[in-house]
């Protein structure tokens, strides 16, 4: 937490229930199961997962408001 690496993160999770998060920090999912079940092309999910990769903050965002945040808790993010 002292550096702002988050720049340079390469970190992705897909949850057991089907949600990619881009960050472990951040409490912000997107459901790939819903787009797959919607019947999104390869492309379209391609896109979906670009879109929220675009979105990863550059420094810890929200970091003082950690323990007031609801997120999942790391054993249920694969982490
Ligand atoms: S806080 Fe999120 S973006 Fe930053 S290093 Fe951790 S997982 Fe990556």
């Amino acid at each position: 937490m002292t550096d702002h690496f988050c720049g340079t993160c390469n970190r992705l999770r897909i949850t057991a229930d089907g949600n990619i998060k881009v960050c472990l920090f951040g409490n912000a999912e997107v459901s790939l199961r819903d787009m797959i079940r919607q019947g999104k092309t390869d492309d379209e999910l391609l896109e979906i997962i670009g879109a929220a990769v675009k979105k990863k903050k550059k420094q810890h965002a929200g970091m003082f408001e950690l323990a007031s945040r609801k997120n999942r808790p790391m054993i249920l993010i694969g982490g």
